[in-house]
């Protein structure tokens, strides 16, 4: 029977709303609203401008029927609307705005359904428990003990038998390609992972495998497929498509999966996306796709649970915290893409929970500024960790804290055979997470070089020690919680020498905490990575594989050996890129300890639990590396105060450019000069011995790209104190100034000195040769 009904439907177009009453049998009013209806078209737009979903990557949202009866009005749309993360609160917004676009209030009922599906429906157990009313219950363990969690990085080189090549899968891009780029995330990922107690796994070779493949590249540079045969797993996993080596090494990750005899709780395929914006500022942002049937058409997992619900729900516990976290920290204007259900293999052979996960978009500039940035590859992967582990443990699960930055060790009294000394750490707290607070830390000491010794700690950021003269003490801790352990601090040491009496000491200051990305340019031509520009990286990193030597912003795709702007080389793939390996005082120490000159040491952050006299230290070695900004007014006033007094200071960074201009003419007695230093990297110095500086990437040793000239101030010129103390080569530019004084500090003679490099001391091949060179300019 047909039941007639009243109808309500409003046109909206150019914002004027046109009211009709129609009498119509719902049969043939779907029919002839199907047909053609500006207003449907707009309501799609409005409804597609509301998902903040673009339709360079996404289909736009069609109306494909509207209902309206009296103050209810249902809406039947396409399936875009259905890869939103829906919550109660987008939710009851979207109605609000429906029904103000349909009937002119907020009041009406609506119904919003995608590809039939009640998106009321769609809200995952992820968004209630984010969105919906806060519960104390659940598990707050942060502990991932007998979880098995298969992680992997997308891609890596295959052979291709038609090209008779081993290749890579997809395009070589501003300066990485993604084979290799997301080892970085896995690597960070898992090692969080592990930290909560978790075991990760994956099917292709990880960071630490330095085996060489067929290819002459390292095996971790290889897809999954050939790791597979490595491990002697059963060719009817990696066999699959009669000599397609590229499609056996997509498939055969799901393959290996299924054939693993422990309960996998999870499966995370790494990838980024090659969408482009063809823009500057346009985030692509972070995509999720799951599959809602398996190879065999099943909608349950092998568990039995539903495999759509399941697989959404992780979809949304990782995308939602990694919108968040990255939106809350360093992109505000990150993009929340779909929670897209696709039939890809990735994601559909696994029996177990999977997804792809598509970080951001490896072909995007706007991405890749960020994707870049070791920084963002941090806060990026810790999402992903906190994500799986409510996903596992609820919302309520204790997150494991941030790696503690800074910390001193303070000699107390030197007089003593065996020395009593303070070391004493600051926790980092997290401004996201309340549970990520330590609760205990892992204090590891060495002695020499010989092995760690970790003890435990609760209730205190302090330990008194006994070091034995003669003997170099290295120190790091880690800060934990029921969440597992956080990374280590970055490393320092102190040293007595063996002789009778005290000496004055050496205080090195570890002031290189600074990672960043490579410094980028864009004008309405050209764009990308400034030449010879590299990122700061945190410790190593495998993904740069070469400069990028496409700038033409109108350069398209072809294909993946002439991918257009943003191409780079690929001379470098396959190597590792050291960057701040966090470890400067032991470095140093270790020279310090071979010239018998008792030092202690701290990072910038704890120079305040220091008393800086010349009495005490007759000379303070601030190592700034490659940190961009050397030295806080905080930190200049204590050293302004110390030279006062009689101090002595060593200092080398190439970013003198960024120091305060008067301070550093007064206190460091030079100037900024000139940028582009060298390019042979030859630096001279008195009696003619000559340095190597290290420029281009390595895995050996930090490298500066931005070494600067420097100048003695005029006026100091003038009065004959300063001295040039090193040279570069091709140049003939002054690259150290040297300065020495002597100045009356209560009623007595006090000399003082500076010397100051205009490069990081620690990329200089022979560091042992320099650094012992620039101690001798001291007297002590
Ligand atoms: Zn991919």
């Amino acid at each position: 029977m047909i039941e007639m009904m009243k109808m309500k439907m409003m046109n909206i177009c150019n914002n004027r709303i046109v009211v009709r009453w129609i009498v119509f049998s719902s049969f043939i009013f779907h029919l002839s609203i199907c047909s053609a209806s500006i207003g449907m078209q707009a309501l799609g737009d409005s409804l597609m401008t509301w998902t903040g979903f673009s339709p360079d990557w996404c289909p736009r949202v069609r109306v494909k029927n509207l209902r309206v009866n009296g103050n209810n009005i249902t809406v039947y749309t396409n399936g875009t609307l259905k890869d939103v993360s829906w919550n109660q609160n987008n939710i009851a917004q979207l109605k609000r705005k429906v029904s103000r676009w349909v009937l002119g209030h907020g009041n009406g009922n609506v119904s919003i359904y995608s590809t039939n599906i009640d998106i009321e429906t769609l809200v995952t157990e992820c968004a209630k428990a984010v969105y919906g009313p806060k519960s104390s219950a659940g598990n707050r363990s942060g502990d991932l003990t007998e979880r098995n969690i298969v992680l992997y990085p997308s891609h890596g080189l295959y052979f291709n038998r038609e090209r008779d090549e081993w290749i890579w899968q997809r395009a070589a891009l501003w300066t990485t390609v993604e084979d290799l780029y997301t080892h970085e995330y896995v690597r960070l990922v898992s090692r969080m992972l592990e930290n909560a107690g978790a075991t990760v796994i994956m099917p292709r070779a990880g960071l630490d495998r330095h085996e060489l493949g067929v290819s002459g590249m390292p095996q971790w540079t290889e897809g999954a497929r050939y790791w597979l045969i490595d491990q002697k797993n059963d060719s009817a996993i990696w066999n699959l498509y009669d000599g397609d080596e590229y499609k056996d090494d997509m498939k055969c990750r799901g393959m290996w999966v299924n054939a693993l005899d422990i309960p996998v709780d999870l499966c995370i395929a790494l990838h980024t996306d090659g969408q482009d914006s063809g823009n500057d500022s346009t985030i692509i942002g972070t995509l999720v796709i799951y599959t809602a049937k398996d190879d065999s058409g099943h909608v349950v997992l092998r568990d039995g649970r539903d495999r759509e619900k399941t697989n959404r729900n992780l979809a949304d516990w990782i995308q939602t915290q990694m919108t968040n976290d990255i939106r809350r920290t360093i992109a505000p204007e990150w993009t929340r893409r779909q929670l897209r259900e696709a039939n890809y293999c990735e994601s559909r052979v696994p029996v177990v929970p999977s997804i792809i996960l598509e970080v951001l978009s490896h072909k995007n500039f706007a991405d890749m500024k960020y994707g870049l940035d070791p920084k963002f590859r941090f806060m990026a992967s810790r999402a992903i960790y906190k994500g799986i582990l409510r996903y596992l443990n609820g919302i309520n699960a204790v997150v494991q804290p941030l790696p503690v930055q800074d910390l001193g060790v303070r000699i107390t009294d030197g007089n003593a055979q065996t020395a009593k000394a303070i070391l004493r750490w600051k926790p980092t707290l997290d401004s996201l997470e309340s549970s990520a607070s330590p609760t205990y830390y892992m204090i590891y000491i060495q002695e020499n070089d010989g092995e760690w010794d970790v003890q435990q700690v609760e209730n205190t950021t302090e330990i008194e020690l006994g070091l034995k003269r003669g003997i170099q003490y290295n120190f790091y801790v880690v800060a934990g919680n029921e969440g597992g352990l956080g990374f280590p601090s970055p490393m320092i040491s102190a040293y007595l020498n063996d002789a009778e009496i005290n000496d004055q000491m050496v205080l090195v200051v570890d002031a290189f905490n600074d990672t960043y990305g490579p410094q980028w340019f864009a004008d309405s031509t050209y764009a990308g990575i400034v030449p010879d520009s590299y990122a700061c990286e945190d410790g190593l990193y495998c993904a740069y594989i070469g400069a990028q030597w496409d700038y033409t912003r109108t350069h398209k795709w072809i294909n993946d050996d002439n991918c257009g702007w943003g191409a780079c080389y690929r001379d470098h793939a396959g190597r590792f890129t050291v960057g701040n390996t966090r470890d400067w005082s032991v470095l140093h120490g270790h020279v310090l300890r071979k010239m018998r000159k008792s030092y202690m040491s701290c990072t910038v952050g704890m120079l305040d639990d220091f008393d800086l006299q010349p009495a005490t230290f007759y000379l303070v070695d601030y190592v700034c590396g490659r940190q961009r900004h050397p030295i806080s007014s905080d930190n200049r006033q204590r050293i302004s105060g110390y030279l006062d007094a009689g101090g002595q200071l060593l200092m080398s960074t190439d970013h003198f450019s960024a120091i305060d201009k008067v301070w550093a003419g007064k206190y460091l007695h030079a100037k900024y000069h000139a940028a582009n230093a060298t390019r042979s990297g030859r630096i001279n110095s008195p009696r003619h011995r000559l340095y190597q500086l290290i420029l281009e990437p390595n895995e050996e040793q930090l490298f500066t790209c931005t070494p600067e000239v420097l100048m003695p101030p005029v006026s100091a010129t003038k009065e004959g104190k300063t001295v040039v103390y090193a040279n570069y080569e091709d140049m003939r530019c002054p690259a150290a100034i040297g300065w020495k004084d002597s100045k009356t500090v209560n009623n007595e003679t006090v000399s003082t000195s500076t010397l100051v490099y205009g490069f990081p001391l620690e990329a200089v091949q022979d560091f042992e040769k320099i650094y012992r060179h620039a101690i001798e300019w001291f007297k002590q």
